[in-house]
């Protein structure tokens, strides 16, 4: 017989993570809860480790360095959140459910926009398929200068 579950979780964003979390394969831990909500409280986030690091540390959040880094390997490798490289170098993540889109990245003050423009897109997919392939991963940066 089924146990019942007596606590109930009553807020539905933690328990929609707890079950986002072990459709991957991954316990609830709360250092994976406490990220994958940063990453979910900003959709369109692109962070490093240490701007994350940073973000917790100045919310009072005691979460280690080390944690940071191997929460976003767990992460990475079961597919929740995927690792964009975007200017510098850097790893970046974002949510791996996003929808395809590309970057552009202002190169004086960093910020990266998203953009999914479904013209551009579709004409990528034609282009790479009249070579007789599909795409499988996009990862498209336009670096750009205010104007
Ligand atoms: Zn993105």
């Amino acid at each position: 017989m089924k146990a019942t579950r007596t606590q109930t979780n009553t807020n539905p964003q933690t328990s929609s993570m707890e079950q986002q979390l072990r459709n991957a394969g991954l316990k609830p831990t709360l250092p994976r809860m406490d990220i994958l909500r940063a990453f979910r409280a900003d959709d369109r986030a692109h962070v490093t480790a240490a701007e994350l690091y940073l973000e917790f540390q100045r919310s009072g959040n005691a979460i280690g360095i080390a944690t940071v880094y191997r929460v976003l390997a767990d992460l990475e490798s079961h597919g929740i959140i995927k690792r964009v490289q975007i200017g510098n170098g850097k790893a970046r993540f974002e949510l791996a459910n996003t929808g395809r889109h590309f970057h552009i990245v202002d190169v004086n003050g960093g910020e990266i926009v998203e953009l999914a423009d479904q013209v551009l897109l579709a004409r990528l997919d034609e282009l790479v398929a009249q070579e007789g392939y599909r795409i499988v991963d996009l990862q498209l940066n336009v670096y750009v200068q205010p104007v």
